[in-house]
């Protein structure tokens, strides 16, 4: 297999169901409904990525791209100083970028590459893939424009994962269907575009209080099955 590395979730169970973490030159979409803890997901990545191997981290830093505002500085706080790293090390380490609509959000993709490997980036998260697409190209009259460019900027995506061999993380929202989907009414949003375009899809669901289910969607190489884990002040434990 290609030469490939793992970020570290920091939950054991996790790392096992996904053969050793989150994937470098891959896309990994992180799909669920509100409070499912995909932005707790991302703040967590954003910190494991900076420990060092034998730790499970790559010793590198992040890009965040957050769309709708929900990046919380004190939430890599309380995560940094649980995982041994300096509170301040650790924000410093992580790049940020507000994404104001799909436009800017691409651009930002655009202009990452000069950063990239300068800064040593090797996780790349977007903080919700989707959002601004779905908002601004509604129904169905703009799905075939909407696909397209979502297409484009998955496709920039996984160049940039590959070029710098860093792994990139997507939310993905997901929305009510007709037809069950792996037993649910509800599927990620995006449709074939997202299906096709990520590499891994996680799907994230609630279970009593702050425990949380992952599972694994149509991967050839995981076996379905599921791991459960915890979002505790501390971040992800199992
Ligand atoms: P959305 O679709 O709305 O963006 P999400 O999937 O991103 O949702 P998160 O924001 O990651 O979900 O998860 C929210 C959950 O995380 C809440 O249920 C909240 O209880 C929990 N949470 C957030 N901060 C903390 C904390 N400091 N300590 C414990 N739990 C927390
Ligand atoms: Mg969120």
């Amino acid at each position: 297999k290609r030469n490939v590395q793992y970020i570290s979730t920091g939950v054991k169970a996790l790392d096992e169901l996904l053969g050793g973490g989150i994937e470098t030159r891959a896309i990994t979409e992180l799909a669920g409904e509100f409070g499912s803890g995909k932005t707790n997901f991302c703040h967590q990545l954003s910190v494991m990525v900076q420990l060092p191997e034998d730790k499970g981290g790559l010793k590198g830093k992040a890009l965040f791209i957050d769309t709708e505002n929900t990046f919380r500085p004190e939430r890599i706080v309380q995560i940094a100083k649980y995982r041994g790293l300096d509170p301040k090390e650790a924000l410093k380490n992580i790049f940020y970028a507000r994404a104001y609509n799909s436009d800017h959000q691409m651009l930002i993709i655009d202009e990452a590459k000069k950063i990239i490997p300068k800064e040593n980036i090797r996780l790349i998260v977007i903080d919700s893939l989707v959002a601004h697409f779905r908002s601004e190209y509604p129904g169905r009259e703009n799905l075939a424009e909407r696909q397209q460019k979502l297409n484009h900027h998955i496709a920039q995506l996984l160049k940039l994962a590959d070029i710098y061999n860093a792994a990139v993380v997507v939310t993905n929202q997901v929305i009510a269907q007709p037809d069950m989907f792996f037993g649910n009414p509800l599927k990620p949003a995006g449709g074939n575009v997202i299906a096709h375009g990520a590499t891994y899809r996680i799907w994230l669901r609630k279970g009593k209080e702050n425990i949380r289910v992952a599972r694994i969607l149509d991967s050839p190489m995981h076996p379905e099955s599921e791991a459960t884990f915890k979002i505790t002040e501390e971040g992800l434990i199992d």
